[in-house]
């Protein structure tokens, strides 16, 4: 039996590198881990966690076999009962050159009958409850708008009101007439792409015509283009586009339609990667699932704000697999921690020391640690002012 060595561990975290990611100089992530980026590769998302697909590494095996060999040394007692020996969360750093999809993720008991049914497209059967919080400015279509403002758009697009009827946002239950509305509109446009594409032809001429263009009428413009008929384009009318800056976080439980748009962000969900899409993509779109799947909320979404009194930030999130913090440190300010509980982060800034017993190491900008639960005792101080992002599991 081998024997695990309780102390701090560097991570070395999994690129992926998907369309929407930044490219050469202009790329996020290369310039926080220090790397040079490879000419025109789109840098996306760093992965931090034990998710199969790309389970960080550490020594000469990854976080996914440890935490399978030494579960309680890592996990702790409690979470490796909860969570049967599984990392519940995944925490990324995501960066989004351009539009991701729309989205939306299924809940628990959703994610297990479309992991069952079809799992090449939903790898898990595991919810997938996401915090994005912002790094720098963030700007993302967050769930719907009220019905009064959706019913503006179609005044003010009347393209959108001929393809289908405006009559059916206004029934009595505002969260059946909008599934009815938004079901139609995603239906029609999937299955009828020659009169969705006459539709956008007549958005397109409204919005040539407009003197001032809004930001939504910016997007359009930039996203018709990379996307031609694609029926994720009204979503940039029906979704509360948002702005945050930094240290600003939203969270978004399942069902809640969301994109982002433009940003950098670290982000930290349950370990899955169950994303039902549609359109802005040319990846697998399931409209009946989303539509399905939705909760029709209404109006602007909690933003979560930085706690400007103290070093640190705990992001409130309602979900058992994860809570996250920021800790924004000054040069000198040192933390002890004698928690016995498992903490992964991530320094997005400045220099730190860590010290447990004769360890002793320092550590920089994009270097990520996991400290295991067994590891009942460290300090942590920063060198240089230094931001850092913890992703844990909450107690209960
Ligand atoms: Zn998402």
């Amino acid at each position: 039996m081998k024997i695990l060595k309780i102390q701090p561990y560097l991570l070395e975290n999994e690129i992926q590198h998907y369309a929407w990611g930044q490219k050469n100089d202009e790329a996020f992530i290369p310039k926080l881990i220090g790397i040079t980026p490879q000419n025109d590769l789109p840098y996306a998302e760093l992965w931090i966690g034990a998710h199969p697909k790309a389970p960080s590494k550490l020594i000469d095996t990854d976080l996914l076999e440890m935490i399978h060999s030494f579960p309680e040394e890592i996990l702790g007692e409690k979470a490796t009962a909860r969570f049967r020996g599984n990392l519940p969360f995944l925490m990324k750093v995501l960066t989004a050159g351009e539009a991701l999809s729309i989205q939306a993720h299924p809940n628990k008991a959703q994610a297990e009958i479309l992991h069952e049914k079809d799992p090449e497209n939903y790898p898990d059967n595991n919810h997938k409850p996401e915090i994005a919080i912002a790094l720098d400015d963030l700007t993302a279509l967050v769930g719907f708008r009220t019905i009064r403002e959706m019913l503006n758009v179609l005044d003010n697009y009347p393209p959108i009101g001929e393809f289908v009827s405006p009559e059916l946002l206004k029934g009595d239950n505002e969260r059946e007439s909008l599934k009815a509305f938004y079901t139609e509109i995603m239906t029609k446009a999937e299955s009828n792409p020659d009169e969705l594409e006459l539709v956008l032809v007549k958005m397109d001429e409204l919005i040539s015509l407009k003197n001032e263009k809004s930001e939504a009428d910016e997007f359009y413009i930039e996203l018709r283009q990379k996307y031609g008929t694609d029926v994720g384009l009204f979503s940039l009318y029906f979704f509360n586009l948002l702005h945050l800056s930094q240290g600003e976080a939203v969270f978004l439980s399942a069902g809640i339609p969301h994109a982002y748009l433009k940003g950098n962000i670290i982000e930290c969900m349950a370990n899955s990667d169950n994303v039902v899409r549609a359109g802005l993509t040319p990846k697998f779109k399931d409209i009946s699932t989303l539509v399905d799947i939705l909760t029709y909320d209404t109006g602007l979404p909690i933003i979560l704000q930085e706690d400007k009194n103290s070093y640190q930030t705990e992001y409130k999130v309602p979900v058992p697999d994860f809570a996250i913090l920021m800790k924004k440190l000054k040069p000198g300010k040192e933390i002890k921690n004698f928690g016995k509980r498992l903490e992964i982060f991530i320094i997005t800034e400045g220099q730190i020391h860590i010290q447990s017993g004769d360890f002793s190491d320092e550590y920089q900008k994009g270097d990520a640690l996991l400290i295991p639960a067994a590891l009942n005792c460290y300090k942590i101080t920063a060198t240089e002012p230094a931001t850092l992002f913890s992703a844990i599991i909450p107690e209960n």
